[in-house]
């Protein structure tokens, strides 16, 4: 029942993956969410064949089957990720006893398919989905409070989120961040509550330090390059998410 249950998160992550992948492009180009699925360069409409996730990529050689322009690598990742991050929120939980627990799996699920949108989004294009990462915020606020989790906590992490997130646009004059930054914090804020959401924030600060450490000394960027931050507030709050009790714990130790 256990390997049943994970077989089926991973074909499920796999194909929020693949939801998550028409997203991205479309959040883009402005198109409708409805239409039928087709290239982005030949527009021919796909076959089913063609849409499977990673199998798919795989087996097109990730090419299109029409035009043979490449298909950029963001559609396998996207899809492995979600397919890695549904199965986590599962085995965090198991065993799996009550509805309610479910409520909880939805939600960590739902939080890294708006993440893993904004952040591919921003690595791409550095465009962050404004409306997109608003109303995703208000939805995962509605569902943890209907999970039990005080929604002051929650407000309270949204405003001290994204007002420190604002303050650093304000003061650096928009070179360290952009102005969606704030936004996402907001998100992450929301997602989180106070004072986990603070968590967050420093360890998409020491990830991101790093991260940008690493590609100055390897050559890979120069001091004006602009990196984009969404996809470490995105890893940041998966961290707190995934381990910010035991990390709670050893700042409060560490503080005192
Ligand atoms: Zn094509």
């Amino acid at each position: 029942m256990l390997f049943l249950s994970a077989i089926f998160l991973l074909l499920l992550g796999a194909s929020l993956g693949s939801f998550a992948n028409m997203l991205i492009v479309r959040l883009k180009t402005g198109e409708s969410v409805g239409g039928r699925s087709h290239c982005v360069s030949c527009k021919k409409p796909l076959k089913a064949l063609h849409l499977l996730p990673v199998i798919s990529w795989c087996y097109l050689r990730g090419k299109c089957a029409y035009c043979s322009r490449s298909i950029h690598w963001h559609y396998p990742a996207v899809e492995v990720l979600m397919a890695v991050f549904a199965l986590i929120a599962f085995l965090r939980h198991v065993p799996v006893a009550s509805p309610y627990q479910w409520g909880v799996i939805g939600f960590e699920i739902a939080l890294s398919f708006c993440l893993v949108v904004i952040a591919v989004m921003d690595l791409r294009w550095k465009l962050i989905p404004m409306e997109f990462t608003v109303v995703s915020a208000m939805v995962l606020a509605a569902w943890r409070v209907l999970l039990g989790v005080p929604w002051l906590e929650l407000i309270i992490g949204a405003i001290v989120i994204s007002a420190l997130l604002a303050a650093i646009v304000a003061l650096s004059r928009a070179t360290m961040m952009g102005e969606g930054d704030p936004v996402l914090g907001l998100l992450m804020g929301v997602v989180l509550g106070f004072p986990q959401a603070l968590l967050g924030l420093l360890a998409s600060f020491i990830v991101g330090g790093t991260a940008a450490l690493a590609l100055l000394m390897g050559g890979c960027v120069d001091r004006k390059t602009q990196v984009p931050f969404a996809p470490f507030l995105a890893i940041g709050t998966l961290i707190a998410l995934w381990w910010g009790g035991p990390l709670e714990v050893i700042f409060r130790y560490a503080l005192l």
